[in-house]
């Protein structure tokens, strides 16, 4: 064979052995350990996260707005105006933005009104004037602050459709009932913005702990209510299928929110067709009172407390840290201590729930203590 001709060959062939080497070298093939889909040959290696403290570049402290019978959605008269609630989602106003906001379109429905006034530019706001403009009525918001000033802005951005959704003790199967509906409507809605320039990702989730926890809140994000087949379930994987040195792994598929980009798609969407966004103190009933339009829907989030004097909602602290973004990763992870999720805007860090606390500021020591947990997890990890 001439020299040229064999180099070329053997070129070839290197390409083929280096495409098999991406999926075969060690440690073994990353597929999933599904026996109905691939045949498993060795454990998933997943990539690391990188962690030092020189990489935290943000920390943020946001108030999940928690009501213990769950999220407000109802409809009152103040004077000659009609009111139309949708605030109180605790940990859960990501995912239930689309429902409940559908449940207060229905209220609008039963009004006559053509133009509506929209309290409030969070996730949920915005989630609730876009389905009302499709729905064909004129929405103007008004808020006194927008993305990225607002507390959606500093949640972890996962469907956790009931994590601190209300109090288990208040959870009457009417709630519930609206949960469902909520969840269901949002979930079919997220889909429908997958391959949107990347506003929502799907990605694997792990629940690693050391040792198999007894009681019934294994996932550890504080989730109440389940429904059955909606999206991908748990599956406890054995030793040899991943990568951790852990008893107790499980993992499913679940949903990641681009939370800076979400939001600016959606509102840019909303006012791309018409909307008008207004930005306004709500200082009291009487500035409600004053607006020009009939109809009010209110989703002010905590704001709502203040001015409606809702005694029931209060606030539930979470803190976020922040590390350098990571492209190669993609996944998200809860352990004993500290959990994490992959955004495009960063690898945010959490795990904390303070309730009543109105204080937002970061708390130094508990990054570094999440920073360690994790350090911990990853340095004894294969791969
Ligand atoms: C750490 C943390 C993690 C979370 N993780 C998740 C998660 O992974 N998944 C999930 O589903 N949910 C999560 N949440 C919960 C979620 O972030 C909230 O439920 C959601 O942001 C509430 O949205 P909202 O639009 O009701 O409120 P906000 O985002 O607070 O928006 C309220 C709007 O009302 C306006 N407003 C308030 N008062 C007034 C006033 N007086 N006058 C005029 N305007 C006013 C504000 O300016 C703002 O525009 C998390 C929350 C936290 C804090």
């Amino acid at each position: 064979m001439k020299r040229r001709a064999f180099f070329l060959k053997a070129g070839l062939a290197g390409l083929v052995v280096g495409n098999q080497g991406l999926t075969s070298c060690a440690p073994g093939p990353k597929l999933y350990g599904d026996k109905n889909f691939y045949i498993n040959k060795g454990y998933q290696a997943i990539p690391k996260l990188k962690l030092s403290k020189d990489r935290i570049i943000k920390e943020t402290v946001g108030l999940r707005p928690f009501r213990e019978s769950g999220p407000r959605v109802e409809k009152e008269m103040l004077n000659n105006k009609t009111i139309v609630h949708n605030y109180g989602h605790g940990g859960s106003g990501w995912s239930l933005s689309w429902g409940t906001g559908n449940q207060a379109r229905n209220l609008v429905k039963t009004t006559d009104a053509k133009k509506v006034a929209l309290l409030g530019c969070g996730t949920v706001g915005i989630a609730t004037a876009t389905l009302l403009q499709e729905s064909g009525y004129d929405v103007t918001i008004y808020a006194k602050d927008v993305p990225p000033n607002v507390t959606s802005n500093l949640a972890t951005g996962t469907w956790s459709p009931s994590s601190r959704v209300c109090a288990e003790e208040k959870a009457t199967p009417e709630i519930k009932a609206n949960w469902e509906d909520a969840c269901r409507f949002s979930f079919r809605r997220m889909q429908m913005s997958l391959g949107l320039n990347d506003i929502i990702d799907w990605g694997d989730e792990y629940t690693v702990r050391k040792q198999k926890p007894s009681g019934s809140n294994i996932s550890g994000g504080h989730e109440m209510f389940h429904i059955d087949g909606l999206n991908p379930e748990w599956k406890t994987l054995a030793q040899k299928d991943h990568p951790f040195k852990a008893d107790y792994v499980r993992r499913r598929s679940n949903m990641i929110f681009n939370i800076p980009s979400y939001l600016n798609f959606h509102l840019n969407n909303f006012l791309i067709r018409g909307g008008k966004l207004v930005i306004k103190d709500i200082k009291s009933l009487e500035d409600i009172d004053a607006l020009s339009e009939k109809v009010v829907v209110n989703c002010m989030g905590l704001g709502a407390k203040a001015i409606f004097n809702d005694e029931e909602l209060y606030p539930i602290s979470g803190q976020l840290s922040c590390l350098v973004p990571q492209t190669e990763i993609n996944y998200k992870l809860a352990t004993d201590g500290a959990y994490f999720i992959t955004r495009k805007d960063g690898i945010y860090l959490g795990g904390s729930g303070i309730e009543r606390s109105w204080d937002t500021t970061p708390n130094r020591q508990l990054t570094e203590k999440w920073v360690d947990v994790l350090s911990d997890l990853m340095k004894d990890m294969k791969g």
